[in-house]
């Protein structure tokens, strides 16, 4: 049977910077021979996609229906037998996710809570738990102000009070679950290159233990 892959979970606010550094992070795994799978929550499943719908305001629905969608993708996320993140695990590929055990994409949209999305997710750890779980902390004045700047396309949530807001509730989540959750923080405000550095050192162990 293979070594298991690792499971890095990539966690933190819009415009933190989380996917320009699983970009950067999965080509120096590979540059190391390390075989890496990136991937996020939502998918582009059948219910990932009708999330996405929702929550760029192309369709209502109500909170109950959005939290049913969200659990479903979570499911078919971990489990999927093509591209689920456990059988990639089981291969012996290291899985690099945005969004996993902390947030949701359903839950940054400000449309369910963190601790439904929290009790949701403790299903899903007990299927697969991450074996890092970075967190890029940015103030969401900084993150807004990267998003605004650089994007063409906002998401209807994007605003500055919900990235507070989730930016909080990250916050008291941690504090509520440090007996269960190991979460090291990544000083998000630095240059591209610094934090990738920080990224590594944290990763590299993960080899090395
Ligand atoms: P997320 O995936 O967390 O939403 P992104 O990686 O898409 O964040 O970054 C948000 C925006 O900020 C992008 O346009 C990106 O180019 C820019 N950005 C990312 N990292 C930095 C950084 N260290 N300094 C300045 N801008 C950055």
């Amino acid at each position: 049977m293979a070594v298991r892959g690792k499971f890095i979970a990539f966690e933190g606010i819009d415009g933190s910077g989380k996917s320009t550094q699983i970009a950067l992070l999965e080509q120096r795994l590979k540059e190391e021979g390390i075989p890496v799978y990136v991937t996020r929550e939502p998918t582009d499943g059948p219910y990932g996609a009708m999330l996405h719908t929702i929550m760029t305001g192309r369709l209502d629905a109500c909170e109950e229906t959005i939290a049913a969608l969200y659990v479903a993708d979570r499911m078919d996320h971990i489990k999927n037998k093509r591209n689920g993140l456990l059988a990639k695990i089981e291969e012996g590929i290291t899985v690099l996710t945005d969004r996993y055990y902390f947030s949701s994409y359903a839950y940054q949209g400000a449309h369910i809570s963190m601790d439904w999305t929290i009790m949701a997710n403790s299903i899903c750890a007990q299927a697969l738990r991450p074996d890092l779980n970075l967190f890029f902390d940015l103030k969401p004045e900084v993150s807004f102000a990267r998003i605004s700047q650089n994007r063409t396309d906002f998401e209807i949530y994007e605003k500055l009070d919900n990235l507070r807001n989730t930016r909080q509730k990250y916050l008291e989540a941690f504090e509520r679950l440090k007996d269960q959750e190991k979460v090291s923080f990544i000083d998000a405000d630095q240059s591209t290159e610094q934090i990738a550095e920080d990224v590594w050192t944290q990763v590299k162990m993960l080899f090395h233990q």
